[in-house]
């Protein structure tokens, strides 16, 4: 049974951040790393960005191979018994720990249809199917109209692809833009969308539904889980009994 000084659950920039800051104040104390992922953790900036522009895949590798961190690659954390500072994982295996971080950031909302046709960009994996599609596809749709969409599109019409958009808000980047007033938005210029307690009790908006509803699909994040938000603002996805999965918050125990 691995015992670690400081657990990890989580292979991404955070659990990558965290582990540089142990090391600033603990440079002997063990670290363990659990990740899904079969990759060590890598910046996902470039994955949307620089890749497309000729940087070269190493650039994406922190520096977290020489940190003296076990990593168990390709396996998920699946139970958390705190009372116990024990994690079991989904091949059977416990690991024990002094101090817990649950580092498991976000999974991207899954659309009602599509299946695996659609590829749902987030990760080191989904850059290389989107590469490999890129050489045989000439014509691409990206659902979605915020930094990921709107750069996945771009890298995809810079190498000479037809890229069509579909995204439910009045232009791309509006629901980060919003302030800007964009028609259609919530912003100074347009106060029943700012403030829906002004736009009458029972008032309907554009995507209809009641004010609570287009006050839930308002927020980030709050459209598609139907999920309780957590007090630090996460909300858990698709969560099954026991499975530990964050809402994009780190925290020691
Ligand atoms: C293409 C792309 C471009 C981006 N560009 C920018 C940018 O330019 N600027 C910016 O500020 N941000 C950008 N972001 C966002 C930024 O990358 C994220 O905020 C950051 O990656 C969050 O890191 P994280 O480690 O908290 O979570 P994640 O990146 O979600 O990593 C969590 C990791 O934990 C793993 N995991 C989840 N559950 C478990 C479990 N139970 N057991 C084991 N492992 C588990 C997941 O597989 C994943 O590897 C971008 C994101 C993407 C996808």
């Amino acid at each position: 049974m691995p015992h670690y000084t400081y657990l990890i659950v989580g292979g991404g920039m955070t659990g990558d951040a965290a582990i540089h800051g142990i090391r600033e104040v603990d440079r002997n104390g063990s670290i363990g790393l659990i990740g899904a992922e079969l990759h060590p953790p890598y910046n996902r900036p470039p994955l949307s960005k620089g890749l497309w522009k000729g940087d070269p895949l190493e650039s994406i590798w922190p520096q977290t191979d020489n940190q003296g961190v076990t990593c168990h690659l390709g396996r998920t954390a699946w139970h958390l018994e705190p009372q116990h500072k024990r994690v079991t994982d989904d091949q059977g295996t416990v690991y024990t720990f002094d101090k817990l971080l649950l580092a498991t950031g976000v999974t991207p909302q899954r659309l009602p249809f599509g299946g695996e046709e659609i590829l749902y960009f987030r990760t080191l994996d989904d850059y290389q199917r989107l590469l490999a599609l890129m050489e045989q596809g000439r014509r691409f749709a990206v659902i979605g109209g915020g930094f990921i969409g709107s750069e996945v599109a771009a890298a995809l019409a810079m190498n000479g692809k037809k890229v069509v958009m579909a995204f439910p808000e009045a232009g791309i980047g509006s629901r980060v833009f919003r302030h800007r007033n964009a028609p259609g938005q919530a912003g100074p210029e347009n106060p029943q969308r700012a403030n829906p307690e002004r736009a009458g009790r029972h008032g309907r908006r554009r995507g209809g539904g009641t004010r609570r509803e287009a006050q839930r699909r308002s927020r980030p994040g709050g459209w598609a889980h139907g999920g309780q938000r957590h007090s630090c603002g996460c909300v858990p996805v698709h969560q099954p009994p026991g499975h530990i999965r964050g809402g994009g918050c780190g925290q020691f125990s």
